[in-house]
């Protein structure tokens, strides 16, 4: 760790000093008052006397916790940066912020931390200087060329801008962009029907909700905090909006839903299309918008015929129905649950279909407009392009792979042969904060910067109506002087290629400074002064961004039919890898405080388990807390079971993020990870790994163990802390 640190010369360091030292206080914007009379929100640049012992100021920046890029104010006390909140400014999260972000201090200052380069060499690591491992790099990637790829999480931003570049200078264009957490079905679906992959979900213009499967208080569309402050305007408007989730397992959303129905997993599509048949043969709805073919496949699907394969009563489906066709302002989702089988597509499409019945669109869903830097929007990962880039190191088509906020070796399933594809790539190259599964099979390990002390810009995967771009600034000096962010390590890489362009940028500051510097003019707060812009930029936190008008127009597709599998006497029950806001796909698992923070539904804390039903558990003889064996075709896991009524009787669902080998001190050895027995099934026109069509069998062990949960008990023991109200009475003021 450095010795000192000091404002004044960190900036000095970074080449800010000059200018900084130039400004005066009256010059410095200040925008919002944390602490009444004391904290302010200023830009980065500012005279190190303004520092008060004791007194914190806040500085604007940008979460990177996941891909929705929350703007943030990070209170810094003393060079060192203490607390994360939300940025009220920024559109997106308005001033809120999730654990995940909250938690972004502990990964700063986290023991772990990967402090410097390192090369693999006769199987072990020895530490190296930045020179040596770039000139490692450049020996192999010279002689690579087209064979070079990049593999991410979801990247926007310069950072983006800058990775395209590398590879189009190097000829390549193997960007393999990947999330476990996606939703690459539903943006597929909703660019084929509505022509915008990412339209405004309107969740507060909404009077219901009809959401399958889509966890959008959790971790749908990487935007949980930007949906639930929608939700909060949508539960308290004046006349109140109410929630239907219908998905395999309890999900956070469903948690919070006025009425949640179990569905059997990759039956959705089909209650869908008989929703639809119901709009339009009880209440006429209007089927103009539709194909013929897509008419015809709902008049196939009545209710009682989908009762049948689905399970779900038709009284059940008739009242949904005309719920949907009474209120005004109708919004129908699709989650992971419904993207993640084999009939993905179709199921969402005909849940999309019930937006277009239901006049939806232009109503609850808007257009996002066209977002006029196209360079810096999100390429948003997906689970197909894991599987493209198995297949192509398989082929020996990849010769030097660079790694980037994705763990593959983690996230792979075991039957896609991920670790065996990645000994034939000639260099593996990861840019990482802390030692994972995927760094122990690189050969070069690079010690990157953490959010908090490293430069960026990030344009989040999902837009609010408003669009921005979220700056990112360090809020202190680095931990580690040997880190670099990974903007730093872009622009080393691309003056190997090209340093006639890249050379005169000293470092990745110096490129953005000038990247805002030919911005358009309107974008300046202050025309007549670059710097003074660059400031109020850096204070505000976010760079508003008006997009053009592109109106939503719905295509008369055809409907595919959305089969439900068939059963499977061998592997009779469904596998539903769940997500979960915390440890999210496993990122987060190295963090204490997301280790502690009990599960949404079944409150356990630090571990894996399995959520079966109770009647399930009972014809398996399975009890709370006794250790189960949940295997597949490919591959088994023993964990603790856990029964619960929020879960479908065809259903175990073991929530993913646990089951590390190489996280650190506090993630590895820590429970199972159900990621590695999942089949390599796809989604039918996607691609998609069908990451909810793996089939298991379950048996008890003889083994039991104390299932650790916040709160011992599911009742209130008679203490009457929660008012609770019968269900009749609810349905009664929701009119269910
Ligand atoms: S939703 Fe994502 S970007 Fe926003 S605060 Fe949470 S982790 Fe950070």
């Amino acid at each position: 760790m450095s010795g000192t640190i000091n404002r004044r010369s960190f900036l000095k360091m970074m080449g800010w000093g000059g200018a900084g030292a130039a400004l005066s206080g009256c010059d410095l914007p200040t925008t919002v008052t944390l602490e009444e009379g004391k904290e302010d929100v200023v830009s980065y640049l500012m005279p190190e006397e303004y520092v008060i012992p004791g007194v914190g100021v806040w500085y604007a920046s940008t979460c990177t916790q996941c891909a929705a890029a929350c703007g943030t104010h990070g209170r810094v006390r003393e060079g060192r940066v203490l607390k994360m909140e939300g940025n009220p400014v920024s559109p997106l999260n308005k001033g809120k912020l999730c654990m995940m972000g909250q938690a972004g201090v502990q990964g700063h200052y986290h023991p772990d931390r990967i402090t410097e380069p390192q090369i693999r060499k006769n199987g072990s690591l020895t530490r190296v200087s930045w020179d040596q491992a770039f000139a490692t790099i450049q020996e192999k990637v010279g002689a690579a060329g087209e064979k070079v790829a990049w593999f991410t999480g979801s990247i926007s931003g310069h950072q983006k801008v800058l990775l395209d570049n590398h590879l189009g200078a190097l000829g390549s264009n193997n960007h393999f962009v990947h999330e476990v957490l996606n939703t690459a079905v539903w943006q597929a679906v909703s660019k084929d029907m509505l022509g915008d992959a990412s339209p405004n979900l309107r969740i507060d213009k909404s009077d219901l909700v009809l959401s399958f499967g889509a966890d959008f208080l959790g971790t749908w569309m990487s935007s949980p905090v930007h949906f639930a402050t929608q939700y909060a305007k949508f539960r308290t408007k004046k006349e109140r909006g109410m929630l239907v989730q219908i998905e395999p397992k309890m999900t956070l959303t469903g948690g919070s839903a006025d009425w949640w129905l179990p569905s059997k997993p990759g039956s959705e599509g089909l209650i869908a299309l008989a929703l639809a048949n119901e709009l339009i043969t009880t209440y006429s709805k209007d089927t103009t918008a539709l194909s013929d073919e897509t008419v015809a496949l709902i008049k196939q699907n009545d209710v009682a015929s989908v009762a049948k394969a689905t399970g779900m009563s038709a009284e059940q489906i008739k009242k949904l129905a005309a719920l949907a066709a009474r209120k005004k302002n109708v919004l129908a989702l699709a989650g992971a649950p419904v993207e993640g089988h084999t009939n993905g597509y179709a199921a969402v499409s005909a849940i999309m279909v019930l937006n277009v019945l239901l006049g939806s669109v232009g109503k609850t869903i808007e257009s996002g407009g066209a977002f006029p830097f196209a360079q810096l929007q999100a390429r948003s990962g997906n689970s197909g392009d894991l599987l493209r880039f198995t297949e192509a190191a398989k082929a020996s088509k990849l010769d030097v792979v660079f790694f980037h906020g994705s763990n593959p070796v983690y996230s792979a399933p075991n039957s896609v042969g991920m670790e065996a594809a990645l000994k034939n790539v000639g260099l593996k190259v990861a840019i990482s904060q802390f030692n994972n599964e995927t760094t122990a099979m690189a050969d070069v390990i690079l010690p990157e910067s953490s959010y908090l002390e490293d430069w960026g810009t990030h344009v989040g995967s999902h837009q609010a109506e408003q669009n921005v771009i979220g700056m990112q600034q360090p809020l202190m000096e680095k931990l580690y002087e040997n880190t670099k962010g990974l903007g730093d390590v872009l622009l080393a890489l691309l003056k190997q290629a090209k340093q006639a362009e890249y050379g005169q940028y000293a470092d990745y500051y110096a490129y953005l400074r000038h990247a805002f510097s030919s911005m358009p003019a309107s974008y300046k707060s202050d025309p007549a002064s670059d710097e003074h812009s660059w400031n109020n930029v850096l204070a505000n936190g976010v760079i508003n961004v008006e997009t053009t008008d592109q109106p939503l127009s719905v295509a008369k597709v055809a409907l595919s039919a959305p089969a439900i599998s068939a059963d499977d006497s061998q592997y009779p029950l469904h596998l539903v890898p769940s997500g979960r806001l915390g440890l999210w796909d496993g990122r987060h698992a190295n963090l204490p405080w997301l280790q502690e923070a009990p599960d949404q539904i079944s409150k356990v804390v630090w571990d894996s388990w399995a959520e079966l039903h109770p009647n399930t558990a009972k014809k398996l003889g399975i009890k709370s807390g006794n250790i189960i064996k949940v295997q597949s075709k490919q591959g088994e896991v023993k964990l603790k079971a856990v029964l619960l009524k929020s879960t479908h009787p065809d259903v175990i669902a073991i929530p993913m993020g646990q089951g590390h080998t190489e996280y650190g001190r506090y993630a590895t050895g820590l429970g199972v990870n159900p990621l590695k027995i999942l089949a390599t099934e796809t989604e039918s026109k996607t691609g998609e790994l069908a990451m909810y069509a793996t089939r298991v069998k379950v048996s008890k062990t003889n083994d039991d163990d104390v299932v650790v949960k916040m709160g011992s008990s599911d009742t209130q023991m008679g203490r009457k802390f929660v008012v609770t109200v019968p269900v009749a009475q609810v349905r009664r003021t929701e009119g269910v």
